[in-house]
């Protein structure tokens, strides 16, 4: 079926039929606006990401169901690099003419699975004919207690840096993609299906286990120049220390250069957090009850000695704070971020 048979009142009733009432929730899907409240001594957390067709993803390469949880996750990743819990989200799309109603319910019912996994619910949105490609806006908003929010700005010289997960696997699946070499089922998933660390993210803000936080989507090195940048340090980093998947040490072991993928690759979606050097202990737990791997990775020093990367032979060479940026130009991909 053309959505044009259905028209946007229909895909919209569809929408508010199969859309969860939240928690909070007053008044959902259904009037000019939501009405939406937050417990006593809530602060509200806002992010928005866009996904554009050609820009940030390939429809040939992905399916409409794992789309729709990516839209998803990759904004609850930002409420959850604060620290926070995922409640609100809405959903704008401008939808191509050959996009079908089929496949527009596939994107719904993976936006909706992975809203309600992350224990959110959709209370809005708008949707548009688009005379080009399929364009994907999403807002997410959390809560999180007042005054636990966990900024860029927190780290402070001598505390230790922290990263979940595996790094660099999301980018190695795109290599091969654009490559068209066929894919490790664990890659394929990093790429097109990453789940936002949520329940570390608020964990380690109800605990105060950490100082500083943010989600790895430009690259490890790009995103820990963020927290460099807010909070005014360096960092030297331990390479050997990088934690890689099984599948990412195979293809690093048949082409050592690979590892520039691990250092600024995109889309993790893992946290990057710093911690005060007695909490390793408590973080180890933490990674034990989550069972996700908590791995130190560096520490911050003094500002002047900017962003260090230490080698396997000990040999210390600077780094620079380079990542995905969008409005790079194409004949000059690295950026001009300082740390
Ligand atoms: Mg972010």
């Amino acid at each position: 079926m053309k959505l044009a048979e259905l028209g946007e009142f229909g895909f919209i009733e569809r929408i508010r039929a199969a859309a969860a009432v939240g928690n909070g929730v007053v008044h959902g899907i259904g009037d000019d606006c939501a009405v939406l409240e937050l417990p006593p001594g809530q602060h509200l957390l806002t992010t928005k990401d866009l996904l554009i067709e050609g820009v940030h993803f390939q429809r040939g390469w992905t399916d409409s169901r794992r789309l729709g949880r990516k839209s998803v996750s990759v904004n609850v990743s930002d409420i959850a690099a604060m620290g926070g819990r995922p409640r609100h989200l809405y959903l704008g799309l401008g939808v191509p003419a050959d996009f079908t109603v089929e496949e527009l319910q596939l994107f719904m019912d993976g936006f909706l699975e992975a809203v309600t996994e992350y224990g959110a619910c959709l209370v809005g949105g708008d949707t548009c004919r688009s005379p080009g490609p399929l364009l994907i806006s999403v807002t997410a908003e959390g809560s999180v207690a007042a005054g636990r929010e966990l900024l860029r700005g927190g780290a402070r010289v001598g505390e230790s840096i922290y990263v979940s997960g595996t790094l660099g696997d999301s980018a190695l699946a795109l290599q091969l993609l654009t490559a068209g070499t066929p894919l490790d089922p664990h890659l394929e998933a990093r790429h097109h299906n990453p789940t936002a660390r949520v329940a570390l993210g608020q964990a380690l803000a109800e605990a105060r286990l950490a100082s500083a936080m943010i989600d790895i989507s430009d690259g490890l090195s790009a995103d820990l120049g963020h927290i460099l940048k807010a909070s005014g340090t360096g960092a030297l980093l331990e390479e050997p220390r990088l934690p890689l998947s099984e599948p990412f040490r195979a293809a690093l072991h048949n082409d050592p250069r690979l590892m520039q993928l691990a250092l600024s690759g995109g889309e993790d979606y893992e946290l990057l957090f710093t911690a005060p050097p007695d909490r390793d202990a408590a973080l180890q737990d933490l990674a034990g009850s989550l069972q996700l791997p908590l791995t130190r990775i560096g520490v911050i020093t003094a500002p002047d000695a900017g962003l260090r990367l230490r080698n396997a032979a000990g040999e210390v060479r600077q780094a620079d704070c380079v990542g995905f940026n969008h409005f790079a130009r194409v004949s000059a991909p690295k950026n001009d971020a300082t740390c």
